[in-house]
């Protein structure tokens, strides 16, 4: 008797690179999701889309298709919230403009974190970041692994409790887009766009549904509902959302390299499976949009 072995495919949408705070390059972070027999995955720095034609050359290569992204922060009355832009124009300028402003407004605010440390006695400056970052993003896990470098911590965890989180010593505040700008820019430059993560805002159920619906007048497509970060029913909330507000479902690992060691490429922690259909999904109304 024939037997037929159906094999699943699976996907990975959000993930970084060294040209933001992750630590693979965009190569070889292509070449670790070929080797997991992945079928995509959507490379999502943090305010830049530099390492995006590396990580498609290598796509092109070994098989693997690259989703052309990028992953913004706007302001809400609950504190920071991500957005991801998927299947990003190669040429944006406007969302180009957008993604330069922001690392300015990085730059600015690490010199006053690392000011703030200087101010604590500790004995590092700006280059000492800079040297960390490899790309164009620079942000607080640089600053962390430059104290690790220099002793102060022995983690990068230890790092945020200390110096760097919303409570520790040298915390600052950095200047985050109005979320009506972000989606303009994504828009116009024909992504996708999906709300990352949307069980890491802190907020009450009821605040995040009205979110939710505000994000739909300016376009949002869909809500990324499969995370490393996301527990059954944080799932089934975005599951619950996406019905409500008829939107498309994304998911991704938010794999960061070994600054998060305990997320992994394409699994999370373990037990994250994103199908291929929902890629195919979103893709399609990429291109319906586009055309
Ligand atoms: P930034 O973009 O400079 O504000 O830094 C945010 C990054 O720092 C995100 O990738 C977070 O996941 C990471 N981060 C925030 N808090 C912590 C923490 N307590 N430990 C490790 N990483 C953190
Ligand atoms: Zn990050
Ligand atoms: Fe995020
Ligand atoms: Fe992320």
């Amino acid at each position: 008797m024939l037997q037929f072995e159906v094999i699943m495919k699976y996907v990975d949408l959000h993930t970084h690179t060294h040209i933001s705070d992750g630590t693979d390059s965009p190569k070889e972070l292509v070449q670790k999701a070929a080797s997991l027999g992945l079928a995509a995955i959507a490379i999502t720095d943090h305010d830049t889309v530099a390492g995006l034609p590396e990580a498609e050359e290598e796509g092109k290569k070994l098989g693997l298709e690259v989703v052309r992204g990028c992953e913004l922060s706007v302001e809400s009355e609950r504190g920071e919230v991500h957005i991801l832009g998927l299947w990003i124009d190669q040429d944006a300028t406007e969302l180009e403009k957008t993604l330069t402003f922001l690392r300015q407004k990085r730059q600015e605010r690490n010199a006053i974190i690392v000011e703030r440390l200087q101010n604590a006695g500790l004995k590092i400056d700006l280059e000492d970041v800079n040297a960390v970052a490899q790309g164009e993003t620079v942000g607080r896990p640089h600053i962390a692994v430059a104290l690790m470098h220099k002793g102060y911590v022995s983690s990068v965890r230890e790092a945020f409790n200390r110096y760097l989180g919303t409570k520790g010593k040298a915390y600052a505040m950095r200047e985050l887009l109005p979320m009506e700008e972000a989606m303009q820019a994504l828009k116009k430059a024909h992504a996708i766009i999906s709300l990352a993560h949307p069980g890491l805002i802190s907020c009450e159920d009821a605040w995040l549904d009205s979110y939710v619906g505000k994000l739909c007048e300016h376009g949002l497509d869909a809500i990324e509902t499969y995370h490393s970060e996301h527990p059954p029913a944080t799932r089934q909330r975005c599951l619950d959302l996406a019905q409500k507000y008829n939107l498309l479902i994304s998911g991704g690992s938010d794999y960061h390299g070994h600054v998060k060691p305990h997320i992994h490429l394409g699994v999370g922690k373990g037990d994250l499976r994103i199908p291929l259909d929902i890629m195919q999904k979103l893709k399609a109304k990429h291109l319906e949009q586009k055309n």
